[in-house]
């Protein structure tokens, strides 16, 4: 049987998987992304050659950890996916959810929303925060959807982020959920937060993460890798408080604190 090594702590190897003999090298306490979570001890750095096995190891146990992770904001159409992913800055998937089923009941279109009468709008989103520029973005995607694209989502990465209110994570979103088209990684707090505590990045801009991580991965696994990450950072590795003692990823992860 093929067999990797990676060297968790100094002295103690672990199975991975492949083939190479690979190690894991050290570095002070002072960059650990998990602060305060370690005393007297040391950071742990993936070896450039190990990152293949290692990431793909990270990404093999986020999935049985995370069977059922998916796109958390409820949707039936891409238009659908598009609203409640705007209105998700800054807000819980969760809320979003609340606030969802009247909006999608009373502007079922792009042209009921590039009609929508934006105080209407802001008291029917008021919840999400931001609202006074969620709603104008609401009502320009509504203007720009019926005026470039006959009232259709575009499926193009170039298209969608020429939107009002649609940056590239947004459009990520939409591409990977309501198309199934890879064309990058969703980076939201979660994605970027997780990949520099498992070491899968060192840049903190959310352009470059997604970079290093499209460079990691298969495209395949794009928008899947997205949710295991996002699923764990909500329910493990929480910003605050990441609970690396119940964590699938306790024994590979360069930034654990068991
Ligand atoms: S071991 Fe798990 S919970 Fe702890 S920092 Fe790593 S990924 Fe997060």
């Amino acid at each position: 049987m093929k067999r990797t090594i990676v060297e968790l702590k100094r002295g103690e190897p672990l199975v991975v998987k492949g083939k190479a003999k690979v190690r894991v090298a050290h570095k002070p306490r002072s960059s650990n992304p998990v602060r305060g979570q370690r005393q007297n001890t040391t950071r742990r750095r993936i070896a450039k050659d190990a990152m293949a096995p290692y990431a793909m190891e990270v990404f093999s146990r986020l999935k049985r950890a995370h069977p059922d992770a998916h796109c958390e904001l409820e949707h039936e159409t891409p238009l659908q996916l598009l609203m409640a992913t705007i209105l998700s800055a800054q807000c819980t998937d969760k809320r979003v959810n609340m606030v969802t089923p009247l909006l999608f009941r009373t502007f079922p279109t792009a042209a009921a929303l590039a009609d929508a009468p934006q105080d209407q709008l802001e008291e029917m989103i008021k919840s999400t925060g931001f609202f006074r520029n969620k709603a104008k973005s609401l009502i320009g995607l509504g203007k720009a959807l019926v005026e470039r694209h006959n009232g259709e989502v575009p499926d193009s990465m170039d298209a969608l982020v020429k939107l009002p209110g649609v940056g590239r994570k947004t459009a990520n979103v939409i591409l990977g959920n309501a198309f199934r088209k890879n064309e990058g990684v969703v980076v939201d707090t979660h994605v970027g937060r997780l990949s520099a505590r498992l070491g899968l990045t060192k840049q903190t801009e959310p352009v470059k993460i997604e970079d290093d991580l499209m460079l990691l991965f298969p495209s395949e696994d794009w928008a899947m890798l997205a949710h295991v990450l996002i699923f764990h950072g909500r329910r493990v590795c929480f910003a605050k408080s990441p609970q690396c003692a119940i964590c699938t990823l306790s024994e590979i992860c360069p930034s654990s604190s068991v």
